[in-house]
């Protein structure tokens, strides 16, 4: 999958930090704070649209999902299982004083293991130790030999301590999930759980180099399902499947796909599933590709979903996937609003303020889904992506094609988060801005996303001749400022509010403040004290706005105003701001059509690369007073089928209340399908 990572996450909270409809003020995105985390919760929108049938199928494979859970924390690093085991066990003592300094340090422990599927962290991927001491935990659970969890080969509190404590407390034992360093045995400074004990780098790449063939025109990805292990001096892989290795969780997904295989919405969807059921079977990845293939195809379905394995940053090598779930279905609303903008894309084309020589003649946009999820699972959960775009093999979407799609719950939760967090209150000028982007900024800021995507990428044509890399280094800064102002442009123009995409003439203005201000100040945020802007969409967004500002300085369009010390950003004349943002994609538009570098490099430097010291200086600061948590994850609805005294099934209602302690508790207990070595 290429995962939408946290960095771009956390890009968009920046962007539309600023979001929030009062209508949806009940519900609580926010929730609780521990270590460097920040729980969040997102609304399953349109539950109630789905046909009871819809929603059956969703239940069933959100079971299915819930049910892999262990297969992560033993595929991160083979202690995970038990060292949350005996953690549980100590924290649903209620006997003990939680509010003891020792109780309330394993608690956030406990709390941060669950965040990250084990001991290490979910995106540093270094060990996190404990606040607690290892001698109050060596006594706590001596005193309660109760506390130490059922393991295969039953062992006294003294034994299971004295094989976990190294595991938690010393720094120096398996300190890295991932190890990516480059000259270390990859495999053998790995503390993740994908190739048995003993087996090195160079055994690992021989193994698999024998398997593949360079003419295998459709080669399949090996090693994705196994672990690698040694056995009597011979290398040989534990496959993932019903009778294999992590066999007992597999066969519970397996039992949940064939309920939902019974619902399936259409034979496309019924014949997915059963692809999915037989490759668990027989671990064959040439089913797996097969597999693929079907749900490339199933595009008619509302209900959609992953489960399996998927991720491949976990294993040093790149190869063996961690496991992962979602489900989800199709946001009609949203995918109706890019598909109004996408069959539209002629008109903006040809309104465009660009030369008439650069313009397409024929245009095309594209279409892409928006989908609301309903479970977040494995590697997905709690932290997890925004956008999925799979299936992840080479071959399958050369010849197949691949499913790319937008998840506009998580996105939107993400950005209702972000309000009143203070962020505005400490960066937007005016209560008068403030109440506008409070209005309008999540409507535009999706908005603006959508005619980038859909159009502006799409959007203009090389004059013949030019060579498609021409700008070189510039290229990507120059590309993503042309799509960002393709969408700026025509966010403000008024066949938007005549097309419905927009429910009035003032609604702009949100999305031309937040850009200005995060352009010229608030992105500033994630660059390091005396370093220029390296990332290429940070690039576009800083060249956009301080092009802007320097060339409407003599009208005063946009000032940099100083109260009481801080720095605000102005915008004093919307209209004047969007002939601007027309006058430069006219210019870029030119730059790109005629492959013009010099222009390019002129831009960029110019505009887009230098960084103000005194401002970034000022804007550190500030940032750094919010006390924001740089990481975020989700909390899972509950859903809880209804029966009538026949015992058929009624309804299936979804719930928000249970926090992230209770949740994962649950689960240890209702989805603890794995021995606790494997
Ligand atoms: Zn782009």
């Amino acid at each position: 999958m290429k995962k939408t990572t946290l960095l771009m996450t956390m890009a968009m909270m920046l962007i539309a930090s600023c979001s929030g409809d009062k209508t949806a003020a009940e519900f609580e995105y926010s929730n609780e704070k521990f270590a460097d985390l920040q729980m969040l919760r997102y609304e399953v929108k349109g539950w109630d649209q789905l046909s009871l049938r819809q929603k059956e199928l969703v239940y069933y494979l959100s079971e299915a999902a819930l049910q892999g859970r262990d297969i992560l924390y033993d595929q991160n690093c083979r202690y995970n299982l038990r060292i949350r085991a005996v953690l549980e066990a100590i924290y649903a003592d209620k006997a003990l004083d939680h509010e003891s300094e020792e109780m309330k340090a394993l608690e956030v422990y406990l709390k941060r293991v669950w965040f990250s599927n084990g001991i290490h962290h979910h995106y540093g991927e270094l060990k996190f130790l404990p606040a607690f001491s290892e001698e109050w935990f060596r006594a706590t659970v001596t005193a309660n030999p109760a506390y130490v969890p059922q393991m295969p080969v039953a062992q006294t509190a003294e034994e299971f301590l004295d094989e976990i404590c190294p595991v938690m407390f010393d720094p120096l034992v398996l300190t890295k999930k991932t190890n990516q360093a480059d000259g270390e045995d990859l495999i053998l400074t790995s503390a993740c759980n994908y190739y048995g004990e003993g087996v090195t780098q160079a055994e690992a790449e021989s193994f698999y180099a024998a398997m593949k063939s360079a003419d295998d025109p459709e080669p399949v990805m090996y090693g994705m399902n196994s672990r690698l292990v040694k056995e009597d001096g011979k290398l040989t892989e534990r496959v993932w499947k019903t009778d294999g290795l992590y066999g007992q969780a597999i066969a519970k997904i397996v039992y949940w796909l064939r309920k939902a295989a019974d619902v399936a919405e259409n034979d496309t969807q019924k014949e997915v599933i059963q692809k999915l059921i037989q490759f668990y079977d027989d671990g064959d990845l040439r089913t797996f590709d097969d597999y693929c293939i079907a749900w490339v195809k199933d595009l008619d379905s509302r209900v959609d979903f992953v489960n399996g394995f998927t991720e491949s940053y976990g294993d040093p090598l790149g190869m063996k996937a961690s496991w992962e779930s979602i489900v989800n279905f199709k946001d009609l609303e949203a995918t109706r609003r890019t598909e109004t903008v996408s069959s539209n894309a002629q008109w903006f084309e040809d309104h465009s303020p660009v030369d008439p020589r650069f313009k397409k003649e024929e245009c095309k946009g594209i279409t892409a889904k928006v989908i609301t999820a309903a479970i977040l699972a494995g590697d997905l959960y709690p932290s997890t992506a925004i956008g999925i775009n799979l299936p992840n093999s080479n071959w399958v979407r050369a010849a197949h094609g691949s499913k790319s799609v937008t998840i506009g719950n998580l996105t939107e939760a993400y950005a209702k988060a972000a309000h009143g967090n203070g962020f505005n209150e400490e960066f937007v000028f005016s209560n008068k801005e403030r109440k506008l982007l409070d209005k309008y900024d999540s409507m535009t800021d999706d908005l603006h996303t959508d005619l980038h995507e859909c159009l502006g990428h799409g959007s203009g044509k090389l004059l013949p001749g030019v060579d498609p890399d021409a700008l070189k280094a510039y290229g990507s800064t120059i590309e993503e400022a042309r799509a960002d102002l393709f969408g700026l442009y025509y966010v403000g123009d008024k066949k938007i509010v005549e097309l419905g995409l927009l429910p009035d003439r003032e609604a702009y203005k949100a999305q031309y403040y937040t850009y200005m201000m995060n352009g010229l100040m608030t992105q500033l945020v994630r660059i390091e004290p005396g370093n220029d802007i390296e990332e290429a969409h940070m690039r576009n967004r800083s060249l956009i706005a301080h092009w802007a500002y320097e060339h409407g300085k003599a009208e005063n369009v946009v000032e940099l105003a100083k109260v009481d010390g801080k720095t605000y950003v102005k915008v004093n004349d919307y209209k004047k701001l969007r002939n601007l943002f027309g006058e430069l994609l006219a210019e870029i538009q030119r730059i790109k059509s005629e492959g013009d570098l010099e222009a390019a490099r002129q831009l960029v430097e110019t505009y887009a690369v230098k960084v103000d010291p005194a401002l970034h200086q000022e804007v550190l600061q500030r940032y750094k007073a919010l006390d924001l948590a740089p990481y975020k994850g989700f909390i899972n609805p509950v859903y809880t089928p209804e029966y009538d005294a026949d015992g058929k099934l009624t309804d299936i209602t979804v719930s928000y209340t249970e926090s992230f302690a209770e949740q994962n508790l649950r689960y240890s207990r209702d989805y603890a399908n794995l021995p606790l070595v494997n």
